[in-house]
């Protein structure tokens, strides 16, 4: 397993001198509140025990330096001064962007040499891009005496991720990255941007929450992602008010009468899933994990149903964990393709992972990556 050591010794090893340090940021999961975070409405993600982990060091060349253990026939080295967004979606991007995006704030960030190795599974829905982002924040403001300000730090990790990489992501998985705290989820509020921290320890009840990484990644992702947060921004047009956050559970029957049916199913999505991140708050305060996985349940249907963003492979997971004794699944994370998550009681986690595994044989599909996470600490310096 990597860790701030071994991200340290591969610094040594490619620059013959030690780092000034080890910063690492972890993925996410996001329990419940998908597709919401781009209308102001409500998100209900953890951190989790999968970092990108980074050493660092300045240079006096004024060039970014960047490295991978998981890319290791590349060096990028991008000079200083020529730092601007790009929309290349290069890998060097999530962890050049962050630099840019503190300079672009006024800070006096320059030339460093980094060496990163991601625990976190790149492109499984899982957020591998917000830890980069968040990581490469303290690296830069680490090295360069910026005080760290964690919620302005995410939300410029998401300005670099929509500017320079080209992503156009909410505030949601880079919040959590950089905000995270063990044994919590974090509560987010996008319109008044307040977060909090609510207890969340499936293994004190019993329980745990399982990853089911599908490892598909369908090509479709990213425009249809466009069309999602086009489509809500249409039907907010449409129905006059400034985001879909407005839009409360008592007035959906009065929106979906002025709406055509397409529009309306990614409203009624929108307006549900955030109903069930309230709903959500609650029945983690009362413990009430059955009722948890009922909503869990429920956003699963309603993004295959009204948003139609799931997989087959998904789809398949969801169906298989619940068969086999699950509270509750749902696919997490964007879509088409990523991780699904199960709520499952600790004895059951064996037969539920046989019967996804079967599942997905029986289906031809490529075995799925299957491990419980645990609610982590968000991006920190580690040594
Ligand atoms: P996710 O955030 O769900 O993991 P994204 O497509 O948003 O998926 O981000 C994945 C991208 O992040 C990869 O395509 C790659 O550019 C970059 N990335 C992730 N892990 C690494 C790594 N270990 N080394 C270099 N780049 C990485
Ligand atoms: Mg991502």
């Amino acid at each position: 397993m990597s860790d701030a050591a071994t991200v340290a010794q591969g610094f040594m090893d490619v620059h013959g001198r030690a780092p000034a340090g080890v910063w690492s940021a972890p993925g996410r999961v996001n329990l419940i509140g998908e597709h919401t975070d781009y209308t102001e409405g409500v998100v209900f993600p953890f951190a989790i025990d999968r970092r990108a982990f980074m050493a660092a060091d300045r240079n006096n060349d004024d060039v970014l330096r960047i490295q991978s253990l998981q890319r290791p026939d590349e060096v990028i080295e991008i000079p200083i001064a020529e730092l601007a967004p790009r929309s290349d979606h290069h890998w060097s991007s999530y962890v050049a962007g962050s630099a840019w995006a503190l300079r672009d704030a006024g800070h006096d960030v320059r030339g460093f040499d980094v060496v990163l190795d991601c625990t976190v599974p790149s492109g499984s829905g899982l957020s591998s891009s917000a830890a980069l982002e968040c990581a490469t924040m303290l690296v830069a403001a680490g090295l360069y005496g910026v005080p760290v300000d964690p919620f302005p730090f995410a939300l410029l990790a998401q300005r670099s991720e929509n500017l320079y990489v080209g992503v156009p992501c909410g505030s949601m998985d880079q919040t959590a990255s950089m905000m995270g705290k063990a044994g919590s989820a974090l509560f987010y509020d996008t319109q008044s941007g307040d977060v909090a921290h609510e207890p969340f320890e499936p293994g004190a009840a019993g329980l745990a929450l399982l990853v089911i990484d599908t490892r598909a990644h369908h090509a479709l992702a990213d425009g249809e992602y466009a069309k999602r947060r086009q489509a809500c921004e249409e039907a907010a047009r449409q129905l006059g008010v400034p985001s879909l956050r407005h839009i409360a559970v008592d007035g959906l029957d009065a929106a979906l009468a002025s709406l055509d049916a397409d529009l309306g199913r990614h409203v009624r999505h929108v307006v549900t899933e955030n109903a069930r991140v309230f709903a959500s708050r609650i029945a983690l305060r009362e413990g009430d994990y059955v009722e948890l996985g009922r909503l869990l349940d429920a956003s699963h249907a309603s993004l295959k149903d009204d948003f139609r963003v799931s997989a087959d492979e998904l789809d398949v997971a969801v169906e298989a964990a619940r068969s086999a004794g699950a509270l509750g699944a749902r696919m997490t994370g964007g879509g088409f393709g990523g991780s699904a998550i199960a709520l499952v009681a600790i004895e059951g986690i064996g037969e539920l992972s046989d019967a996804v595994r079967r599942a997905y044989a029986e289906r031809g599909f490529e075995e799925p990556s299957i491990w419980v996470v645990e609610p982590s600490d968000g991006a920190h310096q580690d040594s």
